[in-house]
């Protein structure tokens, strides 16, 4: 049997000021970024930041209005979406109905002229890799959300493009089934060594599969990273608190200088990593894992608060606390017993990790 392994070198995707206009809407504003040969990169962000339009800009079904596109290194700005060598799995699947499995992956070769025999191999090929061989005589309506997915990805991989593009590809899939696909998505991504651009609006989906992550908020990008970097070190409120949970609190930068920082929150004194940040007001985006409880009484040095509510789920608890710094959601992992409501308690900061300065803020 022939190794599942793409005949063609991944190639890496490149926007250089990419800028895209509707009538005086932008889209898309002066955005650039690079995704590497053989990675996977997800578009992240809240509807209407331009994750769609970018990922059509990719695929050629849009037109930059300014800026420059490549592709493999190769300027493919003004190319159509015929001559881009990418292909794209849509949020619809949008197979087409009347066809059998085997001719929706095979159309695409028997389009561009490929015998009717060679297409077929190369379909069952492709079928054969996504786990659907045995399913090939079957009409789309008679599978499951999960397998129609995996027929429209077939159908995307048969060309063996340069660039594989997802727009959305879970959200016609209930939320177990979800998280097989997105396993599934990554598994194939990098067994075929695929470049993979990913849109989603779902944060967890993205740090799951991504190697790295472009979020974007109003046309722009507010940050590129890795899962961990956007997690661990948000450039700004909209990410931290975009990106997983946050706790976002005002502190003080007691100092300047030196790689940590002296910070004053609600009157208790920690150090964090600086981040080129100087003395004076910050906001501190506080992950609910980063904060400590523990029942006991008030002393000098300790900031006090209250348990109001506590959520028991199995694998962790979570809090919310009532004290001086405002509201806070914290959640404990451990087999610990949980603090009772109304229970008086002592907030502590774990400041190895989990609390990040906002430049700026
Ligand atoms: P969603 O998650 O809701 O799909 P998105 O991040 O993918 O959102 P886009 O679809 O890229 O966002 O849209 C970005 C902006 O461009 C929005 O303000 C949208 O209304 C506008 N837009 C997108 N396509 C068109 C179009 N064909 N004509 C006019 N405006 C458009």
């Amino acid at each position: 049997s022939r190794s599942p392994v793409s005949k063609k070198q991944a190639a890496s995707v490149e926007f250089r000021n990419v800028t895209k206009r509707y009538g005086n809407v932008t889209a898309v504003d002066s955005v650039s970024f690079t995704i590497e040969p053989g990675q996977l990169v997800t578009l992240l962000g809240p509807s209407g930041c331009g994750k769609t339009t970018t990922l059509r800009m990719i695929a050629g079904l849009e037109m930059a209005s300014e800026g420059q596109i490549l592709i493999g290194g190769r300027d493919v700005t003004n190319l159509s979406a015929a001559d881009r060598d990418v292909s794209m799995v849509f949020q619809s699947y949008a197979l087409f109905p009347h066809m059998s499995v085997l001719e929706n992956v095979a159309y695409g070769p028997t389009v561009q002229g490929i015998s009717k025999k060679d297409a077929n191999e190369m379909a069952m090929e492709k079928l054969e890799i996504i786990g659907l061989k045995g399913l090939e005589k079957r009409s789309p309506s008679e599978l499951s959300g999960g397998q129609q997915q995996r027929v429209a990805v077939a159908r995307a991989l048969v060309l063996e493009p340069q660039v594989l593009l997802f727009d959305e590809p879970l959200s016609n899939l209930d939320a177990k089934l979800r998280r097989r696909v997105r396993e599934d998505i990554r598994e194939l991504q990098q067994s075929l060594n695929l470049t993979v651009a990913y849109v989603t609006h779902d944060q967890e989906e993205a740090l799951a599969v991504s190697d790295h992550i472009i979020v974007m908020s109003n046309a722009r990008i507010a940050q590129t990273g890795t899962p961990r970097e956007l997690y661990e070190e948000p450039a700004d409120l909209f990410v931290a608190d975009f990106i997983g949970d946050a706790n976002i609190i005002s502190g003080e930068v007691l100092d300047e200088g030196g790689a940590v920082a002296n910070v004053r929150i609600g009157g208790v004194d920690i150090q964090l990593p600086r981040r080129g940040v100087g003395r004076g007001p910050v906001k501190l985006a506080v992950r609910p894992d980063a904060i400590a409880l523990d029942e006991g009484s008030a002393a000098s040095g300790k900031l006090m608060g209250t348990v109001k509510k506590a959520s028991y789920l199995g694998t962790q608890v979570e809090y919310e606390v009532e004290s001086p710094i405002g509201e806070l959601f914290v959640v404990q992992y451990g087999r610990k017993d949980p603090i009772a409501p109304g229970t008086p308690i002592s907030v502590s900061f774990a400041t190895q990790r989990g609390i990040a300065i906002i430049p700026g803020a």
